[in-house]
């Protein structure tokens, strides 16, 4: 049975909010999607990358819009992941030669690194409204890159 989850993650990668906003967004997430089946925040001590399964389409360049070959991208991935984490180094793009984090790629459906994360399985609210998401921001205090993972 396939599942489908909402990620919330922060835009700027490695940022961990306080536990009260922690905590009052989660409460706050709860009420935005009721029929979720599960809600938690997630924690992590090393920087984890944050796919939307099958939901993914492409990896493009973040400044020329240019789609990087997967083959490309798997070697920026598997050079930038060291002992269990992501380094988020920057790595030069073949298209434009220009130096970019996997995070501050153009990621087609939307994917991220982190180590904290607010998510929903199975949330049943479609897309989150940008309202919804404005607010989660607010209370957090910080940017968010939502994440729609279906597996
Ligand atoms: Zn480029």
């Amino acid at each position: 049975m396939s599942s489908d989850w909402i990620t919330l993650i922060p835009e700027k990668a490695g940022t961990v909010p306080d536990e009260p906003r922690r905590f009052a967004a989660l409460k706050r997430f709860r009420e935005i999607a009721p029929d979720a089946h599960e809600i938690e925040v997630i924690l992590l001590e090393k920087m984890t990358f944050f796919d939307c399964g099958s939901n993914f389409i492409s990896v493009k360049c973040p400044a020329c819009s240019v789609e990087i070959p997967t083959n490309d991208w798997q070697d920026i991935m598997n050079t930038d992941y060291v002992d269990e984490g992501f380094m988020l180094a920057e790595y030069s793009v073949p298209c434009c030669g220009n130096y970019f984090t996997p995070h501050m790629l153009f990621y087609e459906g939307p994917q991220g690194f982190g180590l904290f994360a607010l998510s929903a399985r199975n949330p049943n609210i479609g897309k989150l409204d940008s309202n919804h998401k404005r607010e989660m921001e607010e209370i957090l205090g910080i940017e968010l890159r939502v994440i729609y993972q279906h597996i």
